[in-house]
């Protein structure tokens, strides 16, 4: 794959840890920073991958399109977010989960929390502020609304990278065979 410079900036590298552990997607300038500077080897996965040569006026650049670093990254126990309503938005994907809207964004308890409702992953959605009045001092059956999906805990970014990676993997594999 051949292309200019321009064109590259938009391509992404994938990055492992030392032990191999997909943790990033990140942009190809950052990804030639990490070779340059021996912090990052190219990692074949044998999976028929092809370099990103990215051209400059004065030269030829052979990118991988998966990389490993080679110094250590701190593997850390990647935790959810803390409830708050900016992540909670997030997860919702900035829509009221009982209705669609996306506007007067609210967040509501499930369990009041006037009834004992704690602030957890699982107690809280976004709402708009017209279903959040509707619903009241209720739970979403009492008032007689019903939840788009059910709330769970968002999984990290990095561990949904991880996902993702490793799926999309497979089904290249699966195809070769
Ligand atoms: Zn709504």
């Amino acid at each position: 794959m051949t292309i200019s410079a321009t064109q590259a900036l938009s391509k992404t590298v994938a990055v492992f840890s030392k032990s191999y552990l997909p943790i990033n997607q990140i942009n190809i300038k950052r990804a030639i920073i990490l070779l340059v500077t021996g912090k990052a080897e190219p990692l074949d996965l044998n999976d028929g991958s092809q370099f990103i040569s990215v051209h400059s006026p004065t030269m030829l650049l052979l990118v991988p399109q998966h990389i490993r670093l080679t110094v250590n990254h701190r593997e850390k126990i990647w935790k959810a977010p803390t409830v708050n309503r900016r992540e909670v938005l997030r997860r919702d994907r900035q829509t009221c989960q009982y209705c669609g809207n996306t506007r007067h964004l609210t967040i509501d308890h499930l369990i009041p929390v006037s009834k004992g409702g704690e602030s957890t992953w699982d107690n809280v959605v976004t709402a708009c502020e017209t279903c959040n009045n509707r619903k009241g001092d209720r739970t979403p059956q009492q008032a007689g609304l019903t939840l788009r999906r059910q709330p769970k805990t968002p999984v990290h970014p990095i561990v949904a990278f991880a996902a993702q990676f490793w799926r999309a993997h497979k089904i290249q594999r699966e195809g070769q065979s």
